[in-house]
């Protein structure tokens, strides 16, 4: 077989018993350039066919030996060149049954006589070219073939009305009947209609996309999924247009490349710990959310959550036992958002694939990340609705937590914002849960809080009082605050706790809880409460000089100022400025502060101790400490918490949790004060208690200086008669 037309001139094999017909024959030939060799009769026909593989073979049909016909089968038998060699038969004049002779010999066309000489050359010439372009078509055919055999995909030619015109399945693909599945074959597909082979739904997307191929004459590719031999299996499928009205298509097997997907997938989109999603895989939750709400109309809440104090669980009790409190938590928190109607809100919800997913609502929650969770309420018709799923998180963190025999006590602070109120995108949304959520922090922790708007003017105004603040100290516009603390047994007043006022210039005066806060954000708090303790330090001893009585001055130290490296320092030289007797000092500290860092607070603690200044808890009972530290840090006193004094005496639970702290506290040598006494029957009952010291409205409010003096200078007052 020549593929390529041969550069040289064409030769014709001109096999007939009569000299004359060859004659002309070559002659004619010769006109149109092609050159001609001989045969006298069938049997050297066939010979010179092998011998000397002519382009082209003129055989007559009736010659000695061997007829054409048989000459001509027999070329054609041979599987060498000649196989495809044209032969043009010539046939008698109307001879129909030679002509249907030829053709089932194997002939390419034929010539009848009487011949017409003129256009005998140029019918063989026009032979000669269809049979070099069909020779081409072949190899081009072959080589497809070939490529296609090579690759593992499945391939098909579809016409443009959905029908299968060939069919051949690639390596790999089932070719047996398995688990009932048939699998797709030749006979199966060929002459079918696409929608008799796929389902319909799979059939109606190729349709779809086989027009759009013929249409653009561009490539496409689709992908689908079906279930066969038992599992789902993920098919890719190209179309490319190789006619007007026909495409070729390839079909890959694709669940192999389908299941490393799914697997990085879940590795990405999966929180390891705890096995919730993760950051990135709540973004892309949020983001489909906020698409399905603005087309839908529909508000959506996000819940940012934080635990309490989890920094000091890690530092104290190590970072397996943090881990493990994690891996409780988000399943609480899980149980917490299962029961409620989110689940069914969140079942229709499509996933990219436009597929729906089956009804859960793991994925509306998330750990982005340390002790901070995330949770979406879709399909939010109540701001309430939102505040109810945070009050249930704050109740399932409420439960104490066990682990490795410890009972762990954890609260949360939480965070909501929402959709649209106060923004519509995905980012500002996250970042507003989690301002509303330091703001929950602000409030005393173990706090919800909603980002609204008016929270934005809040951290205007906050913006404001910081700059004033900074300028407090010079313009002389804080002062401070005594309030008396009594003796329960003898009923004189021991000493007195100092109390930071700020007089704002526009806003009158401002409460302690709201300005400390935001000193200590900002670091003011190392000067102001310098300030404080040389003030109070001051005071204390311009009374032991008037009065001649020591009262010992109780003054609040924040955390911030705790860990100050320069805080002996500071206390030196308030006691040495204003020659106080340092046991006359006493500064309070709140559990939190203490259990902070254990070391370094063992350190700061041992330098006081030197200095002699003593040392109370503050709040004790709303924070977390333990007592084996308590006794290390030889405290002198601890002050229990306004909460569970204001309940007395019918809070019994707070009554018993009073007693309790009370015995412990004398246990370990300390003494208590309680806080917050506002009535007799509270001061009777806490003097039964055995509770040493008593500080509350019911014995005096904090109170200027020359209040003080004057309460420093009567008699101890009477405890009320039973
Ligand atoms: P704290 O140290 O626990 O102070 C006791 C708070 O309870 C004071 O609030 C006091 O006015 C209030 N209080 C006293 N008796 C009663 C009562 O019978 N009933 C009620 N309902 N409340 C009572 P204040 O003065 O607003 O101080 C709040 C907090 O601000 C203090 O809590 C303390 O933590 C902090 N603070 C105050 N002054 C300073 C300071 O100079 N430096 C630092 N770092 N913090 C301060
Ligand atoms: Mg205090
Ligand atoms: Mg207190």
């Amino acid at each position: 077989m020549s593929a390529s037309p041969s550069p040289q001139r064409g030769v014709v094999l001109v096999a007939d018993d009569d000299p004359v017909m060859r004659l002309l024959m070559l002659e004619m030939l010769q006109q149109v350039g092609l050159d001609g060799i001989e045969a006298e009769d069938g049997r050297l026909a066939l010979q010179l066919a092998r011998e000397r593989r002519p382009d082209l073979i003129l055989m007559d049909v009736e010659m000695p030996h061997l007829d054409g016909f048989a000459a001509c089968r027999a070329i054609r038998r041979g599987d060498g060149p000649g196989a495809s060699v044209p032969i043009v038969m010539v046939t008698g004049g109307d001879d129909i049954e030679a002509v249907t002779s030829a053709y089932e010999a194997g002939a390419t066309d034929f010539v009848s006589k009487p011949i017409n000489w003129p256009i005998l050359g140029h019918r063989v010439l026009y032979v000669l070219r269809a049979s070099d372009a069909i020779a081409r078509l072949r190899i081009a055919d072959a080589q497809n073939r070939a490529v296609l055999a090579a690759i593992p995909d499945t391939f098909f030619r579809m016409n443009r009305d959905g029908f299968y015109l060939d069919y051949e399945p690639g390596r790999g693909f089932p070719s047996r009947e398995r688990d009932g599945a048939v699998p797709f074959t030749s006979e199966r597909c060929v002459g079918r209609h696409i929608t008799e082979v796929l389902p319909r739904e799979i059939a109606a997307r190729v349709m779809e996309q086989l027009s759009e191929v013929l249409r653009t004459q561009q490539i496409r590719s689709l992908e689908y999924e079906l279930l066969r031999f038992g599992a789902a299996q993920h098919f890719e499928a190209r179309l490319v247009a190789t006619s007007p009205s026909e495409v070729l298509g390839l079909v890959r097997d694709i669940s192999e490349r389908k299941r490393s997907e799914e697997q990085i997938r879940r590795l990405a989109y999966c929180d390891s710990l705890t096995g919730i999603p993760n950051r990135q895989a709540f973004l892309e939750t949020l983001e489909r959310e906020l698409q399905r709400s603005k087309v839908g109309n529909k508000k959506f809440a996000v819940l940012f959550m934080d635990l309490d104090a989890f920094k000091r669980i890690n530092d104290t009790l190590g970072h397996n036992v943090g881990d493990h409190l994690l891996k409780i938590v988000s399943e609480r928190l899980r149980e917490t958002i299962r029961p409620s109607d989110l689940v069914s809100r969140s079942e229709a919800l499509p996933d990219e694939a436009g597929t729906i997913e089956p009804a859960t609502s793991a994925t509306n929650l998330a750990r982005l990340g340390g002790d901070e969770f995330t949770i979406l309420i879709p399909d939010l018709e109540r701001v309430e609705h939102a505040l109810n799923v945070a009050h249930r998180v704050k109740e399932a963190m409420r439960r104490p937590f066990l682990i490795d025999g410890n009972e762990i006590f954890v609260t949360a602070s939480i965070g909501i914002s929402l959709f649209p109120e106060d923004g519509d995108d995905c980012n500002s949304l996250l970042k507003f849960a989690d301002t509303a959520m330091y703001h929950a922090k602000n409030c005393g922790k173990n706090n919800a809080k909603l980002y609204s708007s008016s929270l934005t003017m809040q951290i205007m105004s906050h913006v404001k009082l910081e700059v004033g603040l900074r300028k407090a100290l010079q313009n002389d516009e804080l002062y401070l605050l005594y309030q008396p603390q009594l003796d329960v047994r003898s009923l004189e007043i021991v000493g007195v706790e100092a109390l930071v006022r700020w007089r704002h210039p526009e806003r009158g005066i401002i409460s302690p809880t709201e300005f400390i806060p935001l000193a200590e954000e900002t670091g003011l708090i190392v000067p102001i409460g310098e300030w404080v303790l040389r003030t109070a330090c001051d005071q204390a001893r311009a009374w032991q000089r008037a009065l001649h009585r020591s009262v010992r001055m109780a003054v609040n130290l924040s955390a911030k100022q705790f860990k100050d490296e320069n805080l002996s320092q500071i206390v030196l030289s308030a006691l040495d400025e204003t020659g106080l007797d340092p046991k006359l000092l006493e500064l309070e500290l709140t559990e939190g502060t203490l259990m902070d860092d254990a070391k370094a607070t063992l350190a700061t603690l041992e330098q006081l101790r030197r200095i002699g200044v003593h040392l109370s808890i503050d709040d004790f009972g709303t924070g977390y400490s333990s007592m084996n530290y308590l006794k290390r840090f030889d405290v002198r006193a601890l002050k229990i918490d306004r909460s569970f004094i204001c309940g007395l005496p019918q809070d019994s639970e707070n009554a018993a949790i009073t007693r309790a702290i009370i015995a412990m506290a004398h246990g370990l040598k300390m003494a208590v004060v309680a806080e917050g006494v506002e009535t007799d029957e509270q001061l009777i009952l806490l003097e039964q208690y055995g509770c040493d010291l008593v500080q509350g409205y019911f014995l005096g409010h904090p109170s200027s200086a020359d209040v003080i003096t004057d309460m420093l200078g009567r008699l101890p007052m009477m405890l009320p008669a039973p």
